[in-house]
């Protein structure tokens, strides 16, 4: 596991109504798990999907089962959750099955940075209140979902792509027991997108080689020989699918530009976006430093779009120390007045 924090700060998040919740998922899904003989994140989306459809849907299970089924949804339907509830009760659900189940790479990325992405695409995108987001590597929808419930009074027209069939069922069901209208394809995305270009995207970056060559070739930032790094091609990839002027918010490991291939990078970078920010985030939110990453935020090249004077750039306290949190908003706030980037 990349994150330290998730289990940790997911197990301060437990409050009355999100561990009521926490509790039906997880029993209903270990019912689920005997019965269908299925992973723990496979039987998840099954009992979410359950619940959102107020039916059971699997036929083959036990009267007995579905009668045990039927008893939690019902005691769970006497509640109001709001969706952060779910959002939060899913997420320690969906750490569970992770750690029982692990799997480089499939992370989900912690509120807190999903959190701290709302503020700043908040800050970005100025006075704009509706906006289309596109999460290229969506996973479990953690990362959206939060960013959605933490911008309430913005419409997001979001979109969500990931090649894992399981994630992006626990994205679907998520969302929708969030009542977030988000579309989602399971896919390659570095295969052709059927999204038009977005103002905003998001991306956790699956970081490491991209096995496919072939597809890899129609990349200005494919690897000379061997396999490329799927993370540059995904910076590419998301460039494409962005507006003229659009924001990309990505979260990066901290030795992005120290790659044998960073060079090739950074003038794909600066040929086509301006860089705005980069925020390195604690180590201590990761298990080692070799793995600790950081915020980049860029800006897409268009008509009037100018670069900042200076780019932001920012050593994160701990995500939850409040104190240090608004020492460095304020330091942030001064870094918008005097570059203005609207
Ligand atoms: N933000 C996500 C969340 O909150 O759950 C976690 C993203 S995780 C760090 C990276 C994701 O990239 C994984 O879900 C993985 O399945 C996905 N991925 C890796 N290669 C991909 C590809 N070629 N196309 C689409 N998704 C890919």
């Amino acid at each position: 596991m990349e994150y330290v924090n998730g289990s940790k700060e997911a197990s301060n998040l437990i409050q009355t109504p999100v561990e009521v919740l926490f509790q039906t998922f997880n029993e209903t899904t270990r019912l689920l798990v005997n019965e269908l003989e299925c992973t723990y994140l496979e039987a998840l989306a099954e009992t979410g999907e359950n619940i959102f459809q107020d039916d059971i849907r699997q036929e083959n299970i036990s009267e007995m089962t579905k009668k045990r089924l039927e008893k939690y949804y019902r005691d769970l339907v006497k509640m109001n959750y709001s969706a952060e509830d779910i959002r939060k009760a899913f997420q320690l659900a969906c750490l569970k099955g992770m750690r029982e189940n692990v799997q480089p790479n499939h992370q989900m990325t912690p509120d807190s940075i999903g959190i701290f992405l709302s503020y700043l695409i908040n800050k970005f995108i100025g006075t704009k209140k509706a906006f289309s987001l596109l999460d290229p590597a969506i996973g479990t929808g953690n990362l959206v979902t939060t960013i959605m419930n933490y911008l309430p009074h913005h419409a997001i027209d979001a979109y969500g792509v990931d090649v894992d069939d399981v994630l992006i069922r626990l994205a679907y069901v998520s969302a929708n027991l969030q009542e977030h209208p988000l579309q989602l394809d399971c896919q390659d995305s570095l295969e052709p997108l059927f999204i038009d270009p977005v103002d905003v995207v998001v991306c956790d970056l699956p970081v490491g080689y991209y096995p496919n060559d072939i597809r890899a070739a129609e990349y200005e930032l494919k690897a000379d020989s061997g396999h490329s790094y799927a993370h540059h091609l995904f910076i590419e990839k998301s460039c494409l699918n962005t507006v003229d002027g659009g924001y990309l918010f990505f979260i990066i490991p901290n030795g992005l530009f120290e790659s044998p291939e960073a060079m090739k990078l950074h003038t794909y970078i600066k040929k086509h976006m301006h860089i705005q920010a980069l925020l390195q985030l604690p180590e201590t939110m990761f298990k080692n430093k070799q793995v600790a990453k950081s915020i980049l935020v860029l800006q897409k090249h268009g008509e009037g779009v100018k670069p900042p004077k200076e780019v932001l750039l920012v050593n994160l306290p701990s995500l939850s120390n409040k104190l240090q949190m608004e020492t460095i908003m304020a330091k942030i706030d001064i870094w918008f007045q005097e570059n203005k980037v609207h």
